[in-house]
């Protein structure tokens, strides 16, 4: 992608120092700055500053005018409706707020957008996904490891402190996502926490408008976005709209008293996504659900609030727009409201057509998954409209299976009965895929450090009709528990920092099984990447027999048969029972192997081996 991105967008801080007799920075406005030519012509602006209720506002501009001045119940905030003239220029015009005699001007700017061919591409089932937690990743710039203002500084020794990853290191990086065979990357939120301790996860967000310095700047993430879009890899950014931290300035002194979910005593939430779509749910269960608060420093933000829900939004296309975005991954998206947030991605679809909206739906059932997807048939007459949700469900079934042997619904019949579920969901090739990720145990503990089953439940990942996402470090095989802490399974990526004795990325150092694990992964994902009929094709599959699960992806100019067989023995397979899936093909290659099996009457496959053969007339 090249475009000619140049935005030269200032926060705006401006100093009420007539109004307050004090040299500190007493007005800010969100958004930061804005675009002309969206799709939307309004624009609410959210001004903090020291009683600006009583200010007289005026907005020197042809370009675009105030429609409306909202006061909050605190007299510290003003909402600003604008609205913005079609084919209105770029420039900064003069926002001026009068007090008598006193006056302060806000040069706000409107920007020129940037090319936008080749942004706003969003994911697809021809996609798989890296997910890289950034402070765990690689230290491309330890300069950047204590920042002056920020509360918590670097230690490695600490598994919950910070280590000094950022985005520079990712960016040093995206060759190997490249050459990996990934298509799209996905980093846990990079945007300021600026707490005490605990803060490198990013889910506690302290500015909703500013990278953490710790990470690079807006700049730098913005370079990021462009560089990826130069090796092919689409940009998903982490966004978390259920809670922030209670010392973001809107939290701390809010504009409405239900700007945030408030309880007599601190109430957390059940974190039971279920009572969401569950026709008998208790009303205090619900509210709970929505209102409880996700930890004491995590403030639950009311999406009930239309201004609290007009400044998300804002703050997700201004997002979209500076780095030109292909998708955002959605935290928690059961949790807030849902009304709110059904709100929310209608208006991103509305303008961003193409872009995908990603919702984290942790649930353990397909039902209560399937509800989250966006559809016109909900029971309750529910519209989620965000197109992608992620498959905890299928997920869980993995690494269930691989670690039992056969029984009536175990095994690999685990996987198959998840499938076989898919009915359920408006778009089942929406859906992503994981073996892991940076909430749950690793993959590799999931399935007991046997690489067998690694291999098995990978091969099934990557064939099966969904999205897949791999968590980084998952291709070394690196291990942890959730249990133990979540420091654990966001271990330091190895040759990621200076000093670092093995090298992920050029192999040095790693053990003979680590090495085989990424080329397996490498060999797999780059196969699927230019794979039409993995990507897009019909899913049709056999009760499995044996612990060995055979299943066909096919379109009209290509099939595909898969068996993974899981079960300690050598098993032949009689092709009859599976002629309506090979049938007009005479022979299969193995994608792995390379070597080509004939298609007669029996076939034959280690045990615990996956063959996925591409047939051939
Ligand atoms: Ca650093």
């Amino acid at each position: 992608m090249k475009n000619s991105l140049i935005i030269l967008c200032t926060f705006l801080l401006f100093s009420w120092n007539s109004f307050a007799g004090t040299d500190e920075p007493r007005v800010k406005v969100e958004p930061p700055c804005w675009w002309t030519g969206l799709g939307t012509d309004t624009l609410q602006l959210i001004v903090y500053g020291d009683d600006i209720a009583s200010a007289e506002v005026s907005l020197k501009s042809d370009q675009m005018t105030i429609m409306e001045v909202h006061k909050a119940e605190n007299p510290d905030y003003l909402f600003l409706d604008l609205k913005i003239f079609p084919g209105a220029k770029a420039g900064k015009y003069p926002l001026i707020f009068k007090k008598g005699r006193e006056r302060i001007q806000v040069d706000y700017e409107l920007l020129i957008r940037a090319n936008q061919t080749d942004l706003y591409q969003g994911l697809n089932s021809s996609d798989a996904i890296y997910l890289l937690m950034p402070d765990r990743f690689a230290n491309g710039s330890p300069a950047n490891d204590n920042q002056e203002g920020m509360l918590e500084n670097a230690n490695r020794e600490n598994p919950n402190g910070r280590h000094g990853g950022d985005i520079e290191g990712i960016r040093q990086h995206l060759g190997y996502m490249a050459d990996m065979g990934f298509t799209a990357l996905w980093i846990n939120p990079v945007i300021e926490n600026n707490r005490p301790a605990y803060s490198y996860h990013g889910y506690g967000i302290t500015d909703f408008y500013q990278t953490d310095s710790r990470y690079g700047t807006n700049e730098e993430y913005r370079q990021l976005a462009q560089e990826a879009h130069d090796k092919g890899l689409k940009l998903i950014m982490d966004m978390v709209f259920n809670h922030c931290d209670t010392t973001q300035y809107t939290v701390a002194d809010p504009p409405f008293a239900d700007w945030v979910n408030q309880w007599e005593t601190f109430t957390r939430s059940n974190f039971r996504g279920e009572v969401k779509a569950d026709p008998y749910a208790a009303n205090s269960d619900i509210t709970r659900m929505s209102r409880g608060w996700f930890d004491t420093f995590m403030a639950d933000l009311n999406q009930d609030n239309p201004f609290l829900m007009t400044y998300l939004i804002q703050n997700s296309i201004w997002w979209i727009e500076y780095l030109g975005l292909d998708a955002i991954r959605m935290d928690t998206y059961a949790y807030p409201e849902k009304g709110g947030m059904a709100k929310w991605a209608a208006t991103i679809k509305r303008l961003y057509p193409n872009f995908t909206i990603l919702g984290e739906v942790w649930l353990q059932k397909t039902a209560h998954t399937a509800y989250w997807q966006a559809r016109e048939d909900n029971f309750d007459g529910y519209n989620s409209h965000i197109p992608v949700v992620t498959d905890f469900p299928l997920h869980y079934a993995v690494y269930q299976g691989l670690n039992e042997n056969e029984g009536w619904t175990e095994g690999l019949r685990r996987m198959y009965y998840v499938l076989s579920e898919d009915f359920l969901y408006d778009d089942p090739m929406n859906l992503v895929v994981f073996p892991d990720n940076h909430d749950v145990s690793r993959y590799y503990t999931l399935v007991k450090e046997n690489l067998d089953h690694y291999k098995l439940g990978l091969a099934f990942l990557l064939t099966v009709p969904r999205i897949p996402q791999i968590y980084y470090g998952t291709e070394i095989l690196m291990t942890g528990e959730e249990h133990t802490g979540h420091g654990y399974i966001r271990q330091d990526f190895p040759g990621g920092w200076e000093g670092d004795t093995i090298n992920a990325f050029t192999g040095e150092g790693l053990a003979a099984d680590q090495l085989e694990a990424q080329a397996y992964l490498k060999k797999l994902l780059n196969w699927r990447r230019t794979n039409p009929v993995v990507q897009q094709g019909q899913f049709r599959h056999f009760i499995p027999e044996n612990n060995t699960y055979v299943y066909f992806r096919y379109t009209d100019t290509g099939s595909l048969m898969v068996i993974l067989n899981a079960s300690d023995k050598l098993q032949t397979l009689q092709m009859e029972r599976f002629r309506e899936g090979w049938g007009g093909y005479s022979e299969g290659k193995d994608i792995l192997t390379g070597k080509t099996h004939t298609l007669t009457t029996e076939l034959t496959v280690p045990a615990k081996t996956p063959l996925i053969l591409e047939l051939k007339k």
